[in-house]
């Protein structure tokens, strides 16, 4: 498949996994471009929140295709029916090899000018997480090599941490709230890590697939204002608090021990929080290789939004709950938005 730029605006877009935690950012950025935008839904049967999400996407514009990737034929059809020119792809971690179908799907049809697979993180190339991490990266460098077998034009978004308090036992951070009561500081809490907001995962992710300079690239996320240690975090949400948190060790060991307990998901979630913050997976390599790029530099007149930004958000959704009593000391007790009590229940 040749590589052909591709118009801004104009590129027809197929969004899978748009009801994931990552795929909504991306739907909601790539409508927010103006440019077709199809979604691709697995089931009618789904949770309530998931359809509230295939709803506000449709009446947003997108056209909600139903179906799956696994199925070949129906993926061909698709992309053949709606001339199909961009395919981003945000499965979660235990369907990153239902792509198989998808590239194979994709070669047959030989029309479409970029595939992003589902990857929006680490450089699965050259991260070494300890297993169960391992596994599903292992699988992320699969569905990479049958992309570049099949000469399918690509960009692999490597965005680093979702902007939120990177938690070493919750997979979408983001949605729930930062500490209330302690910080568990991993290590001795001095690996930084670059933080990113989820809509501008979605923005510059947006930004990337239009951009001829990023194709057969990485393209790493690395806004400096966001690089931060989890003893910055907890200093910013602090102030965000306005008050200060007690602070317990995490040590090496913990996270390991975590990692081995191959608890899925949250075991992988260790395994990578403990290559983030012990091992400095994020830092510990230059981006000067010829398949490396770099979003601040490829889009300096965009900014990035802060993390100081995003903890705004995140106080904005604290309820005061109870007073102070005087046997609780000087706990306060929070509670989370009657949305976020809803979604924890699910
Ligand atoms: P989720 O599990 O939240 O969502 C996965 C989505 O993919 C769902 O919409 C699901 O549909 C859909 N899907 C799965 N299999 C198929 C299929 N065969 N056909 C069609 N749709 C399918 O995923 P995440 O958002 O957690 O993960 C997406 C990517 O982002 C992963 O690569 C993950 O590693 C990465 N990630 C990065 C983070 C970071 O901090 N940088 C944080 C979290 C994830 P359905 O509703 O039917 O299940």
């Amino acid at each position: 498949v040749a590589a052909r730029p591709v118009s801004a605006n104009q590129s027809r877009t197929l969004i899978v996994g748009a009801t994931g935690f990552i795929g909504r950012f991306l739907a909601e950025a790539c409508l927010d471009t103006g440019r077709p935008t199809y979604v691709l839904v697995r089931s009618a049967k789904t949770t309530h929140s998931k359809a509230q999400t295939v709803k506000d996407l449709h009446d947003k514009g997108s056209i909600i295709v139903y179906g799956s990737i696994n199925d070949g034929e129906f993926m061909e059809k698709l992309l053949k029916e709606k001339k199909i020119d961009v395919v981003i792809s945000a499965v979660g971690g235990n369907g990153i090899l239902d792509q198989v179908s998808l590239i194979n799907a994709i070669k047959a049809v030989g029309t479409v000018k970029r595939f992003l697979p589902s990857e929006f993180g680490h450089d699965i190339d050259r991260a070494d997480p300890v297993e169960p991490g391992l596994t599903m990266y292992l699988e992320k460098r699969k569905i990479r090599r049958a992309i570049e077998e099949a000469r399918i034009p690509f960009t692999y978004i490597c965005c680093n941490s979702v902007a939120a308090w990177p938690y070493h036992d919750n997979t979408h951070p983001s949605e729930v709230l930062p500490p209330l009561d302690s910080f568990q500081i991993y290590g001795d809490g001095s690996v930084k890590a670059y933080f990113v907001a989820g809509t501008d995962i979605g923005k510059f992710t947006m930004k990337a697939v239009d951009d001829e300079r990023t194709v057969n690239k990485s393209v790493h996320f690395r806004p400096i204002i966001n690089f931060l240690n989890i003893n910055e975090m907890a200093c910013l949400w602090e102030k965000k608090l306005g008050r200060t948190l007690p602070r317990e060790t995490v040590t090496e060991e913990d996270l390991l021990a975590a990692a081995a307990e191959n608890l899925i998901p949250r075991s992988i979630v260790a395994s990578f929080t403990h290559d983030i913050f012990i091992k400095g997976c994020q830092v510990n390599f230059r981006i000067d290789g010829h398949n490396d790029l770099e979003a601040t530099s490829l889009y300096p007149d965009t900014p990035f939004r802060s993390m100081a930004d995003c903890f705004e958000d995140f106080a904005a959704r604290i309820t005061v709950t109870a007073t102070v009593t005087a046997h609780q000391s000087q706990h306060q007790h929070y509670s989370a938005t009657k949305e976020e009590e809803e979604e924890q229940k699910q």
